[in-house]
């Protein structure tokens, strides 16, 4: 629980400081400019930004390591934001610090998210040297007019390159990220970027159909009729295009946006999906920790205050419930392919899974978008397709038995 506040600040008292936390998230909130379709805590990079950040985050990880009980990490996320947007000096200055506050695993998954115009051959040893084995280009289309008129600040060139620049220092888990359901996209159009996608031998995919979000440019420019989304149909064949033919190339699709090759899943994704526990730093970043959910501040200069004066940055945190962590496992398990383990579901919550969500799980198989059986619940390809409808039933859905 959480036990008091310093100076306006949250400490924390975890459940059970017994279980130490392997899996930390850290959020670099800087980008060379903001794409039209993005809504995420970042601001433009500037070089005194960055050193007053950095400063900041490294504070902030001291606090975690004196207030959380953290192993051997498993899984490490950096994402933004661009964190292959700092300097090469504050890269290497992050990336020292980061190892010198966190032990990492023999075996540590460590991703860190790239823009292909700010990945360079200097950066890609930079992190290679530091242990990062795994990169997330953030590629997002292969045709230079439709990048540009995302607001993106890279050519389709420049996504080669930088692949090129991970290889070469020596990191092949390479994951790239696209966007479907461009504005007025054709299948045609997102055939040629699965297939440039796929001729650069990624490890992974993780493909994402555009989601029009309040405040954005692109939602600005779609009321004054600038552009028309696709609709539902059009979007539903781009999604079911992709999934056949990333599957035709051998990946393996296991998350709803997201395909790797055999042995390739995002473990830190896994543990998102899982309802696992990890801590989350910087700007606006959130974590889950046994009972709790942590949300840092997402403006600067209150982040920047609050680390300042010795406290964890956490603007508010929600305490979850036995039911509502039960709910959330349901609803984060369900957008993987696996689904929800029946087994695992019991041992964690001492119930089965049909005890407490009988009603959505009958509901949801009788009309063929949810599969049940001994070994757990998954939606179906259908359901894949209407997942909400899904996610919705469950919502609230379960109910708390009087004997656990
Ligand atoms: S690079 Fe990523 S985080 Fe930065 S503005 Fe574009 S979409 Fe947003």
């Amino acid at each position: 629980m959480m036990v008091g506040s310093a100076q306006g600040g949250f400490v924390l008292a975890i459940d059970d400081p017994r279980v130490p936390i392997r899996s930390v998230y850290v959020h670099i909130p800087f980008c060379t400019r903001r794409c039209q379709y993005c809504d995420f805590p970042t601001f433009r990079y500037t070089l005194q930004r960055e050193a007053t950040y950095l400063d900041a985050l490294v504070a902030e990880w001291r606090l975690w390591r004196q207030q959380v009980v953290f192993g051997p990490l498993e899984t490490v996320f950096w994402g933004g934001g661009t964190p292959s947007r700092l300097s090469d000096a504050g890269l290497a200055h992050a990336l020292e610090c980061f190892r010198d506050h966190f032990e990492l695993g023999d075996n540590v998954e460590w991703s860190v998210e790239c823009n292909p115009e700010s990945l360079t051959a200097e950066k890609a040893t930079l992190l290679a040297q530091a242990g990062v084995n795994r990169l997330s280009i953030g590629a997002q289309c292969f045709d230079d007019a439709r990048l540009a008129s995302l607001g993106r600040t890279h050519t389709a060139n420049q996504i080669r390159q930088a692949v090129e620049h991970a290889r070469h220092a020596g990191i092949e888990n390479l994951n790239l990220d696209l966007i479907c359901a461009l504005p007025g996209e054709t299948p045609d159009e997102l055939e040629q970027d699965l297939q440039q996608a796929l001729a650069l031998q990624p490890t992974h995919l993780s493909v994402y159909t555009l989601i029009v979000e309040e405040g954005t440019v692109l939602k600005r420019k779609k009321e004054r009729g600038e552009w028309e989304p696709l609709s539902e149909d059009e979007e539903a064949d781009q999604y079911l295009l992709v999934c056949q033919r990333l599957s035709e190339a051998g990946f393996q699709q296991y998350e709803i946006s997201n395909f790797s090759r055999p042995g390739f899943a995002c473990r830190h994704n896994l543990r998102y999906w899982e309802n696992g526990s990890y801590v989350g730093t910087g700007l606006g970043a959130s974590g889950s920790l046994p009972g709790r959910r942590t949300y840092n501040l997402t403006r600067l200069q209150p982040y920047l205050d609050r680390v300042a004066n010795g406290c964890l940055p956490i603007d508010h945190e929600d305490r979850i419930s036995w039911a509502s962590e039960a709910e959330e496992s349901v609803l984060l398990g369900l957008r993987t392919v696996a689904g929800v383990s029946a087994e695992a579901f019991r041992r964690r919550f001492g119930v089965s899974l049909q005890e407490l969500f009988q009603r959505p799980i009958a509901e949801m198989s009788a009309v063929g978008l949810l599969q049940a059986d001994t070994a757990g619940i998954r939606l179906t390809d259908r359901g894949r397709l209407l997942g909400n409808e899904v996610f919705a039933a469950f919502l609230d859905a379960a109910t708390e038995p009087s004997v656990r």
